[in-house]
Order: C-alpha cells, then structure tokens, then sequence
C-alpha cells in the first residue's frame, strides 16, 4: 500500500545512531541511508549520533570508522556527531527526575537473586523477568552501589503505528522494569536514546529492527518523561545469499570493505536502497531520484537477501556511466593502493573509457591496468612460448616502424595493426597475440588497438624492443 505523505507533514528529522563497537556495517549503512532519505525527501533533517556509553567496548577508531563510511557514501549530517559520552549530565537530570516522581526506583537486587529469578523463570517455561521486589523498600541495604529501575506500568498496552510495519501493540504486563542507570552511574541504552530523541526533536526514528522491542519500554519512559513519542520505522534486517542474517562469514560487511573490493559509493548506494525499499520494479535510481521518491512506508516488510550478482551487475553499470567526475577520484585511490602512479600512465578517463566496458569492479581494473602504468618483470611463460617465436619478429619490426609515427588514436593504431597485416600477408591472430603479449607480459588484455593506446608509444615502442631480444635470446639458447 502506497501513502502519500501529507504535503502539510512537518518536515522529518531523523537521526542515525550507531553504536561504535565495529566498522560501518552494510545494516547500518543501510538505516543511515534511509533516514538521511526520509530526511532528505521532506526537507528535514538527519542528525548523527555516536552512542558511546558503553565505555568498554567503544573505541574512537570505530567511532573514525563509521565516519570514514558515511563520508565515503556522502551520507552527510545535517547535525552532529553528538558524543552520547559527552552528554551524561542530561541522562542523570532525566534519571533524577523520575526518581522524584516516583516513575524510577533503586534496586539492590544481588547479581544470584537476579539469575535466580531467571532460572526459575525458564524451568516454568515463562519469560524472565524481574519481579519488582525493590519497588517498595523499606530499608535500602547501606553497602551497595544500587542499579535504578524505570517502573514500567503494570497494566495496560502500548500500542503503535510502525510506518514501516503498521499496527503494533504490546501487553505492559510482558515488559518488566527495565535497568535505565547501572551501579556506575551509567545510563543504558534505552534511557539515553529517549532523552537525545527528546532533546534533539527527534520526530521520526528509523532503525533496525531487532530494535523492536525497546520501542514499548521507550514508549512508557516517553510518557513518565511527560513528553510526546516520536514516530518509528523499523526496517528488516538484511540476510545473506543462504538466508542467514548476514554476518562476517558471508564476507566482507563493513561498508570500506566493499570499497576495497572495488564498488563505486554510488552503486553500493543504490544496490542498499533497493535491498528493502523499491518503487514499481525499477532498479536504477540516482541520488537525487531516491530522494524524490523515497518514503518510508515503500520500506519493505520482509527481510531482504543480499544478492551478490546484482551488486556486480549494478557496479559496472555505475562504472559505464556514472559521470567520470566521480569515478575518477576511486580509480585513482584503487592504483595507489596496488602501488601504481596514475600519474605514470594513460590518463584515467581513458583507462575507464576501455576498461570499464570489461571489468565488473574498480579491484578487477586495476589488477588488469598494471602493465599501461608500470613495466613487467618477465614475460608469462606459457604466453611467450607460444607467441614470442620467430615468425613474429618481422611483423614486430613492421609494426615498430608504423609505430614510430602514427597517430596515437585507438583508429589510427588498429589501422597500422590492420595494414601490416595486410603487407605481410599473416592473419591478425599472428601479429594481435605476439604484440599483446610483447606489450603487457601475457595473453590478455583489452582490443589491441585499445592496448596499444593505453601503454603509449614510447613504452610500446620499448616493449617491443624487450620482445625482440628475448626471441633473439630464445633462438640462439636453442643454438
Ligand atoms: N545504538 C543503537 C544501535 O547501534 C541505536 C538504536 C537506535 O537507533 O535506537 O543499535
């Protein structure tokens, strides 16, 4: 069902709020990209939030990490990174207030009890849940650090419109009283999440849903806080290609992994807005199209299957003719980090041009270009047994002599190619492949008049002089 956002709908402003515990993972990337859209598409705004209580497990390089991935998918913030480290007083203010309304207690229930009432809880085959003993206390035990409880209604429902899955309506009496601050002093999760919603006017949440079951605790924390719940939108998860939540042992899943094996931002942006969102059965959207078409309630229900052919198939569309203007910047990033010199070989609109019609990603490229930007050590030897032989010297030095003054054009080249095929009266096979191998090492490599391009006349011209010699040397070795 597809609804039609009220034009008079104030505009969103969402958040994405990753925890940094690891990389940006593909889910997550996934949820920024569709609050930065639900964002976008009403005018609003996406602000970011770096959840950082967990002191033990959050490390600035995560913290760099997520940055890193977002920049890399030009999924800007409007607002932020708000540090939720940085923003304790604020939690304690709202704990203490609900200490003073009597919406919040302390509990000193002993780590045994607690794991006791659990045990007890599973042997009757029922959810476990704490009991509320310390709601009432008439003499706290002096000598321990309490944890403080949210006193969650007992009574009642909570009930919720998901604009992604609808209805949603959970019973108070399955929802215990939740720890909002440990014996440290630390908030939990669900505490600081509604405090920030608050405070940053945060009018539409959307995130994962495995998240699905705090909404009713935050719910209730909303309305002891005497504020307004925000909206939410819990999109899927994502599973791998075997229906598995996706997970490290499907491969790469942090969102710079897949640009190190060489996926376009853009393309990887697109290929995530369709992993659970679609619009009709279209599948190439630029940014701004998303933007002008993305809405929440389009997010599927259902789990999606990451599907790796489809990502390839949509990363050499990108790479045909996503403006070079983009491109350019990742060709340049992926020969460096083999260790070529962009600087040291054709120019990189002209690699693309070529390459970019027989690679699938930006890593297959590169791997295929090393010969235009830097010399080979040795000849493949399989390659150069089988055409760097006699017969192939005289087309050789033909061809070197066309060379010397033809026109640098891919047109022009084939022609000399063609003509000195023709002069010599051998077929094209018996000068393309001892040239081919004589001008990249080995047997494969774009159109040889495209190959000849792109290696440029003076290496050409050297590489065939290298060929020569080593039929000369391979003939007088064979005496
Ligand atoms: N820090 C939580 C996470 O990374 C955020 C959940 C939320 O968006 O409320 O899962």
């Amino acid at each position: 069902m597809q609804v039609t956002e009220d034009k008079n709908d104030p505009p969103i402003r969402t958040r994405f709020a990753p925890s940094p515990t690891g990389f940006l993972h593909i889910g997550g990337a996934r949820t920024a990209l569709f609050c930065w859209l639900a964002a976008r598409a009403s005018g609003g705004q996406f602000v970011l939030r770096i959840e950082d209580t967990d002191q033990v497990r959050s490390t600035g390089e995560s913290v760099q990490a997520i940055l890193d991935g977002l920049a890399w998918l030009e999924l800007t913030p409007d607002e932020g990174p708000y540090f939720q480290s940085e923003r304790m007083a604020l939690y304690h203010a709202a704990v203490a207030r609900l200490l003073d309304q009597g919406r919040a207690y302390r509990c000193y229930c002993s780590r045994e009890r607690l794991e006791s009432l659990r045990e007890q809880a599973m042997a009757s085959g029922q959810k476990p849940r704490y009991d509320g003993r310390c709601r009432s206390l008439s003499q706290p035990p002096a000598d321990i650090e309490p944890v403080i409880r949210f006193r969650n209604p007992d009574s009642g429902t909570v009930a919720f419109h998901d604009r992604v899955r609808g209805p949603i309506e959970f019973d108070n009496r399955e929802l215990d009283d939740l720890v909002i601050q440990r014996a440290d002093g630390s908030p939990t999760y669900n505490l600081a999440v509604v405090v920030d919603d608050l405070d940053m006017r945060i009018n539409l949440v959307v995130r994962g849903d495995d998240h699905i079951n705090n909404t009713p605790r935050q719910i209730n924390l909303y309305h002891a806080l005497d504020a307004t719940p925000p909206e939410f939108a819990h999109v899927p998860m994502i599973l791998g290609e075997d229906g598995a939540r996706l997970s490290k042992r499907h491969g790469a899943v942090s969102v710079m992994a897949w640009r190190e094996l060489g996926y376009l931002p853009d393309a990887l942006l697109n290929y995530l807005a369709r992993l659970g969102w679609s619009s009709g059965d279209r599948e190439l959207f630029s940014r701004d199209e998303l933007v002008s078409l993305f809405q929440v309630e389009d997010v599927n229900r259902k789990a999606s299957r990451f599907d790796m052919e489809k990502l390839n198939w949509l990363n050499q569309l990108y790479l045909r003719s996503e403006s070079t203007q983009r491109t350019l910047p990742e060709l340049d990033w992926h020969l460096r980090r083999i260790g070529l010199d962009p600087a040291c070989g054709p120019a990189l609109e002209d690699l693309l041009a070529v390459q970019s019609q027989r690679c699938e990603t930006l890593v297959e490229m590169v791997e295929q270009s090393r010969a235009f930007y830097a010399d080979f050590d040795d000849f493949d030897p399989v390659a150069a047994k089988k055409h760097l032989r006699p017969v192939a010297v005289e087309p050789l030095r033909a061809l070197r002599t066309q060379l010397q003054d033809c026109d640098w054009t891919p047109e022009a080249l084939g022609l000399a190619v063609n003509r000195t095929a023709e002069a010599l009266e051998v077929g094209l096979g018996k000068i393309g492949q001892p040239l081919r191998v004589a001008l990249v090492g080995h047997g494969s490599s774009p159109s040889i008049d495209q190959t000849l391009w792109l290696v440029g006349r003076a290496r050409a011209l050297e590489r065939i002089d290298r060929a020569l010699d080593f039929i000369d040397q391979r003939v007088r070795a064979n005496g």
